[in-house]
């Protein structure tokens, strides 16, 4: 008996721990393995966390059509940090690490008020399930991403900003860009995050939306930035999705190449009606860089559109449940879900509350 039950702990502690590969780059430690889900689709990855790292973002992938979530995630002597089921039916948004896809991301902590970071022994633990939503036994790729980073009430943002669909000659648009740079540099300094830029040309086939990890031009992209960086892609409109602005990978979003790893904005719409860029268009652009990006790095709105009935999970963004109520309390955030426009102008988006500055600033690619 006892014998017996030996073995079944030896085998279960060899699938739950797979060999890693580890590298630093771009300043932050790099873990990856191939793991397996066992049959009743668990898989179950231990890291150790070492002195002086605060902030870790992790990726895991599955082939579609299965999917993957973060069903849980367990710090040192099993201290219970995240667990998936206490968000799945709630109208508080915390992260969608929590829910199937097949690439999904996880950035922990979340909040500063969420179990920190220590050294040790964390475990998380996958479910994978097929597109019947069975559990199944699958391969999962595993990424992981610490970084040290004392300071977790400021830092600097790197953005490659990426053009598309010969976006790169539209002169126009790039003065835009340029004017929308310092507007969002100065938003985001308000968190005390510094925002830096670099630009890039894509001359790949028109880019599918980032958010349903279907589209493989984003692996390339992001295999060719620092891995640090958030890709803001500009196409020339979001296919399928004329009529938004703009679109984020996911929330929040992973910097480990794959099909979700950028931002896309549409440019005929930041052009506005007339095709021009006015001072109203180019901060409307800025908003919208700002907004989508802040979705990348974690934050959701303060309230869904959607009914008014589901929030963020922040204390300091106020609720409201009709609209001219959630315009009138939440209207001036940048995470409003939607420009507040009279006739002529639309209401400056440019407010940060000190929770949403606290997750941009846990974001693992803030350094
Ligand atoms: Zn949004």
């Amino acid at each position: 008996m006892g014998g017996g039950l030996s073995i079944v702990l030896l085998l279960w502690l060899g699938a739950c721990q797979g060999p890693f590969s580890e590298d630093v780059v771009d300043g932050v430690r790099h873990l990856s393995a191939q793991i397996s889900s066992n049959p009743s689709g668990t898989a179950r990855v231990r890291v150790s966390v070492e002195e002086g790292e605060q902030a870790m973002l992790s990726t895991a992938s599955v082939a579609p059509p299965n999917k993957v979530h973060f069903r849980s995630l367990y710090g040192p002597h099993d201290t219970e940090a995240f667990l998936s089921a206490e968000w799945s039916g709630s109208i508080y948004s915390k992260t969608n690490g929590g829910f199937i896809a097949t690439t999904t991301t996880l950035n922990w902590p979340v909040l500063a008020s969420d179990v920190p970071l220590s050294p040790g022994r964390w475990i998380f633990e996958l479910g994978v399930v097929d597109e019947a939503q069975r559990y199944i036994g699958q391969p999962v790729d595993f990424e992981l991403l610490l970084k040290e980073d004392p300071e977790l009430d400021g830092g600097s943002l790197e953005v490659a900003l990426i053009f598309a669909d010969d976006l790169d000659r539209d002169e126009a648009l790039a003065g835009a860009v340029d004017g929308a740079k310092a507007i969002w540099q100065a938003l985001y300094a308000q968190v005390g995050i510094e925002v830096s830029f670099e630009s890039y040309a894509y001359d790949g086939a028109p880019l599918a939306p980032p958010a349903f990890g279907g589209e493989p031009g984003y692996v390339g992209i992001a295999a060719e930035t620092p891995i640090r960086s958030i890709n803001l892609v500009f196409s020339e409109e979001i296919d399928g999705y004329s009529d938004i602005l703009g679109i984020s990978g996911d929330i929040p979003g992973p910097l480990v190449p794959s099909a979700r790893s950028a931002v896309q904005l549409s440019t005929l719409l930041a052009a506005g009606p007339d095709g021009i860029y006015d001072a109203e268009d180019v901060r409307l652009l800025a908003e919208t860089m700002a907004h989508e990006t802040a979705h990348f790095l974690g934050l959701f709105h303060p309230v869904e559109r959607e009914g008014w009935s589901e929030y963020d999970v922040l204390q300091d963004t106020d609720e409201c449940d009709r609209e001219p109520q959630c315009i009138q309390r939440l209207g001036r955030n940048l995470m409003f879900p939607f420009p507040v426009c009279g006739i002529m102008t639309c209401t400056p988006q440019d407010e940060l509350t000190v929770e949403q500055g606290e997750i941009l600033n846990r974001y693992t690619g803030v350094r």
